[in-house]
């Protein structure tokens, strides 16, 4: 190890070479390898201009993109008892949380806020993947609860913009006991007759997909997302077979019927727009039968004749059976 190496962070800053600035005004794409001017970057909400890769976006950000004229106010969210396990891996846990408040000026990975869209009142949560990969914990339930609270008591829809590595392992048990939890708070929105709607975010996967995340009544991804239970590459791993092109991204997934929609940052507004304005709709007035012009699923057809089959020889056996009996 060199003496370099011993310098204190105070005076390395000081030295700290000009190019380090070039990081705030330059971005290099991680879809195209473009290098895209930071403010043009900013003005496209962190959608490359050149190839449309959605880069991630910060909560606040994410928040202002939604609401009407960017206002909207911040859900106090409860604060749950800390690092019950007292866990400890090359870090405490409690440092890494000092460490990633510091980094997010968050307190946990989720933020909550309600606000209008289009003159509708809605509460958004937004996982910050920078705050511990956005994982799982007793705090993240606990916010999620507070927004589903505040959705029911607003009579509001809620939209979740999910962005997660899964369960927080720090946590240990009591992470994935936020799995139910979460469910349950999803299923408290729902009985009130408001609607739930997911945005998936790239990535979001582990046990956010297997909770919370799958559970809307409409499912929406922004292009490109990583969204699955395990990574590709354990699943390589596993099966030991090579995946196909594209797989577990949002347009896989649209494509398996396991998400409803791709939606672009520049549509997402008016997307959730028009999503809430027909379900708060449908939801207040009588049951509304739904027109038959609403164009089938491609795997429908399919299905029908596979159906058919067995039923047909049921009823080819049955007279059979019935003469056996006279
Ligand atoms: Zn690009």
């Amino acid at each position: 190890m060199s003496w370099l190496s011993n310098i204190p962070p105070g005076i390395k800053n000081i030295f700290k070479p000009k190019d380090d600035n070039s990081d705030t005004l330059w971005t290099k794409c991680p879809g195209c390898g473009e290098m895209i001017f930071q403010r043009d970057l900013d003005a496209a909400h962190q959608v490359c201009p050149s190839c449309d890769h959605h880069l991630a976006i910060g909560p606040g950000e994410r928040l202002a993109l939604i609401f009407d004229n960017g206002d909207y106010q911040d859900i106090e969210l409860p604060d749950p008892v800390t690092d019950p396990l007292k866990f400890r891996d090359e870090k405490r846990y409690t440092d890494r949380l000092k460490e990633n408040r510091r980094k997010t000026g968050q307190h946990d990975a989720m933020r909550a806020a309600y606000g209008t869209i289009d003159g509708v009142g809605v509460v958004a949560a937004v996982q910050n993947f920078r705050f511990m990969g956005g994982s799982m914990g007793m705090a993240l339930g606990e916010a999620m609860l507070k927004a589903a609270e505040t959705a029911v008591e607003k009579r509001a829809p809620l939209v979740v913009f999910a962005a997660s590595g899964g369960a927080r392992m720090q946590e240990g048990i009591l992470s994935l006991m936020q799995m139910p939890r979460t469910t349950i708070a999803v299923q408290m929105v729902k009985e009130a007759g408001l609607p739930y709607i997911v945005v998936l975010t790239n990535p979001t996967t582990g046990g956010v997909t297997a909770s919370y995340a799958m559970l809307g009544d409409v499912n929406l991804a922004e292009p490109g997302a990583l969204i699955g239970f395990a990574g590709p590459r354990v699943i390589e791993q596993t099966i030991r077979e090579k995946l196909p092109d594209g797989f577990q991204r949002a347009e896989f997934l649209l494509e398996k019927g396991m998400v409803d929609m791709v939606v672009g940052r520049s549509q997402l507004k008016s997307t959730l727009s028009k999503l809430i304005r027909v379900l708060m709709k449908e939801r207040r007035q009588a049951p509304v039968s739904l027109p038959a012009a609403t164009p089938a699923p491609k795997a429908e057809p399919a299905a029908i004749p596979a159906q058919k089959k067995p039923a047909a020889k049921k009823t080819d056996d049955a007279p059979k059976l019935d003469k056996a009996a006279e």
